[in-house]
């Protein structure tokens, strides 16, 4: 998912900057879109199933407006827990003592459920099967507390991979967990006299931050907690811990203009297919990319082995997400609606880049395509290792016996996809492609950092 929040001292159209940062995050989610604006008394909520675009026409914007709107929370939802339903849809609004609170959250807790049966056990209510609603819930009945350290304790309390933004009527949250799983960051407008002293944003990407005029100020550190008030930033250290950022934030998930944690996406994305070109070389004439998710990986590969890039592989921009298909004949025609080879490749041997192989089967008919188009050989270099395991933090990785990987060995994989080769980038040159602190690689070798749910929790595992 992804979450963009904003607080303005002065009077700003914060409908429009909430629609304009969301949209610049629908990349991390395109199940639904949403919401909230406040001018410090009314409380304005928006969302539905669909695109930022979709959900939000002029009509629905307007809806929202606020002449004076100081604060604002938008989500994009990628569905991880609880199905793709209407009531699913973020930011969750909840009524407390303190007035009305928004939330809006990306990622996963693994306790929620034991967090969730305890609440209620002791009387809770909860409308929706999103975790979200555990975390604002906790906040929401600590009601005899001031709201930050109402949050502060619902961060004890829950464990995971998440990133948070969190409103009242009067002042925006933003938090991230103690490792820091998630990315979430703090930027700020332009006053108009150059001085930086205008609204502030905090949101899962410095690339939402540009889309609304601000310029990043830093990341939210792992296990810290930020609020913006009418008396500016201020920051709360909740729950140190190791930081171990999602890999698959620099392989896939982040936008390629995004830097996060101080590590350009781009630029990593480059590193990884620099690092599999030695890892893995192999005699080809030409490197493509599969669009747009392997592009930057192909990039490097390119450039280390010297062998020339090429645009191989037509991607159609209108394409946008793939439904779901009932048959396979149907699931091939659907993969042609978004993919289809180019002249550069006829008479060629291919170097295959993309960032992951998950199920295998796009893979296995990006593959073909090429073939039909008279490609020579396909040899297929992937800029993550093997996904093996789930993930439990917010990223869509299928169960178990989905993932290709858990259930094939290397060998099984390339002949399933119709490869000549196959080959993943190691555990060790991804670390040193992106580089930075410590990194959650649990979906590749099994060892969350963040914790895992209890087993009888876990139908993922299956
Ligand atoms: P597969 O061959 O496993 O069916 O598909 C691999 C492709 O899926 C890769 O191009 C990769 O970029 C893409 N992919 C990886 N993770 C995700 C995800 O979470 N959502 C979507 N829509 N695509 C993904
Ligand atoms: Fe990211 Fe994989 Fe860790 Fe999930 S398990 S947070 S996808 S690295
Ligand atoms: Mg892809």
């Amino acid at each position: 998912c992804g979450v963009f929040g904003m607080y303005s001292p002065q009077p700003l159209d914060l409908a429009w900057m909430t629609y304009l940062g969301i949209f610049a995050l629908q990349h991390r989610g395109q199940e639904a879109a949403g919401m909230c604006v406040s001018d410090g008394d009314k409380f304005h909520v928006e969302k539905d199933l669909g695109l930022v675009t979709q959900v939000f026409d002029e009509r629905r914007l307007d809806s929202v407006r606020l002449a004076n709107a100081r604060v604002s929370i938008g989500h994009v939802r990628y569905s991880t827990t609880g199905s793709n339903l209407r009531f699913n849809a973020q930011p969750l609004t909840t009524r407390t003592n303190k007035g009305i609170l928004g939330l809006a959250h990306n990622g996963n807790f693994v306790n929620a459920r034991e967090v969730r049966n305890r609440m209620l056990m002791e009387g809770a209510l909860f409308a929706t099967t999103n975790d979200s609603e555990v975390m604002l819930n906790l906040i929401a009945r600590e009601s005899h507390m001031d709201l930050v350290e109402a949050t502060a304790g619902a961060m004890q309390q829950l464990r995971g991979g998440y990133a948070c933004v969190l409103m009242s009527r009067t002042a925006l949250i933003g938090f991230r967990d103690p490792n820091g799983v998630r990315p979430l960051v703090i930027g700020q407008r332009d006053s108009g006299d150059g001085s930086y002293g205008g609204a502030y944003v905090i949101a899962s990407e410095p690339c939402a931050l540009y889309a609304v005029g601000a310029r990043l100020l830093r990341d939210v550190l792992p296990g810290e907690l930020v609020w913006v008030d009418h008396d500016g930033l201020h920051s709360m250290m909740v729950h140190p811990g190791k930081p171990t950022p999602c890999s698959f934030e620099w392989i896939y998930f982040a936008r390629s203009d995004s830097s996060l944690d101080g590590v350009d996406t781009h630029a990593s994305r480059i590193r990884m297919g620099e690092q599999l070109a030695r890892e893995f070389p192999v005699d080809a004439d030409i490197v493509v990319p599969v669009p747009d998710s392997g592009m930057g990986a192909a990039i490097g590969y390119a450039r280390e082995s010297g062998i020339p890039f090429d645009y191989g592989l037509y991607k159609n921009p209108y394409a946008g997400r793939t439904f779901l298909a009932p048959t396979q004949e149907a699931r091939d025609l659907k993969v042609k609606m978004k993919l289809s080879p180019t002249s550069a490749v006829a008479g060629k041997r291919v170097v295959l880049i993309d960032d992951s192989i998950v199920r295998g089967t796009t893979s296995r008919q990006i593959v073909n395509l090429l073939r039909e188009a008279g490609a020579t050989e396909v040899h297929f270099r992937v800029s993550s290792p093997p996904i093996k395991h789930p993930c439990f933090y917010g990223i869509d990785t299928a169960a178990r016996k989905e993932l290709v990987a858990s259930t094939h060995t290397l060998e099984q994989i390339r002949e399933l996809i119709g490869a000549d080769s196959l080959r993943f980038i190691s555990e060790r040159g991804l670390k040193e492609a992106v580089g930075g602190p410590g990194l959650c690689m649990a979906c590749f070798n099994g060892d969350y950092p963040a914790g895992t749910p209890l087993l009888n929790d876990v139908d993922k595992l299956a």
